[in-house]
């Protein structure tokens, strides 16, 4: 088994309005500065700012930090309970999750739906309690909300030991410690790294990449987003892509990407472990598996089709 210490795969569950765009806005402005590389420092938040002049949201569905030459993926998960597996699809691209709750708020119910799932797939939770330069902000009570919750979601015993970050977005500080002012949002990326398992896999195998999400863009049209799931992928490979209904089309991986701040870059090759955008395949769909053509081997359909809007309160 190969490990990958260089990545880092997150999504990140939190309630509308708890800060999420926010502190993933900082995550960006300051792993730039904290890159040794001046240049692409620049880049970034250059890149940054311009997103914001243009009124995009912020926070795209895909977004990647670098941090101690660590990429961090981060993932956003819907905000809502869903049908047919969204949620679990999503999920099997990280291997560990930021739970954002407000310090004065405190835990909401939608959220619930998200959270059951991560815990139920055995995701690695870790706390951010965010906000708490907000007048009124109880972060020991919040944390404890947060326990019952986990209790009742039925987390397991390491999942109920999860590490809490004490963070505010908008001051763009964190630390683990509640009693001692932060400064920079070191403590949560520093806790990112050490508290979410690095990808494991077989680097060396058949290239195996699992599509868990459809994205479009103007120029280049329809982009499957998933993760190297073994071996490598290069740019200009020859796959094959194993459709749902047990098809299966030889196709050309003509545009591989991977995530860089809140842009797709393009490269030549990613390896297990990586979150990976293609495009160039037009009927890709999600839940499939492109393979290497020698290893022919698509990886299940999560496809859920319980009645979830009931689970959510
Ligand atoms: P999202 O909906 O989770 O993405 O939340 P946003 O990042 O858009 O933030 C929602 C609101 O909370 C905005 O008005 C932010 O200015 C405010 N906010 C975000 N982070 C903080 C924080 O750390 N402290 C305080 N006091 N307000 C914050």
């Amino acid at each position: 088994m190969d490990q990958r210490t260089d990545v880092r795969n997150i999504a990140i569950i939190a309630h509308v309005d708890h800060g999420k765009t926010t502190l993933v806005d900082q995550l960006l402005r300051q792993s730039g500065i904290f890159r040794a590389n001046e240049a692409v420092a620049e880049r970034v938040m250059d890149s940054n700012d311009l997103e914001r002049e243009r009124g995009i949201t912020i926070l795209s569905k895909n977004t990647a930090v670098m941090y101690n030459d660590v990429k961090v993926n981060i993932v956003d998960t819907p905000g809502h309970a869903d049908f047919g597996g969204e949620v679990e699809r999503i999920l099997m691209m990280v291997d560990g999750v930021l739970l954002l709750v407000d310090a004065f708020e405190g835990c909401m119910p939608q959220t619930r739906f998200v959270l059951k799932k991560a815990l139920g797939l055995g995701k690695k939770p870790l706390v951010v309690i965010n906000k708490v330069d907000r007048p009124g902000a109880r972060p020991a009570e919040v944390v404890d909300e947060v326990l019952d919750l986990f209790i009742e979601l039925g987390a397991d015993e390491d999942q109920l030991e999860f590490p809490v970050v004490y963070a505010s977005g908008k001051g763009g500080y964190a630390t683990v410690d509640p009693g001692e002012e932060g400064t920079d949002m070191k403590p949560l990326l520093d806790a990112i790294l050490r508290e979410i398992p690095a990808p494991k896999g077989d680097l060396t195998g058949p290239a195996q990449v699992l599509f868990s999400n459809i994205d479009y863009d103007d120029y280049v049209g329809r982009i499957g987003i998933g993760r190297v799931e073994r071996g490598e992928v290069h740019n200009g490979q020859n796959v094959v892509l194993c459709h749902r209904d047990g098809t299966t089309k030889n196709v050309k991986i003509t545009k591989l990407y991977q995530f860089e701040g809140l842009h797709r870059v393009e490269v030549e090759e990613a390896r297990l472990g990586d979150i990976v955008a293609v495009s160039g395949i037009a009927d890709l769909n999600i839940g499939e598996t492109a393979c290497a053509p020698e290893c022919v081997e698509p990886l299940p359909f999560v496809q859920i089709d319980e009645p979830t809007v009931s689970m959510m309160f």
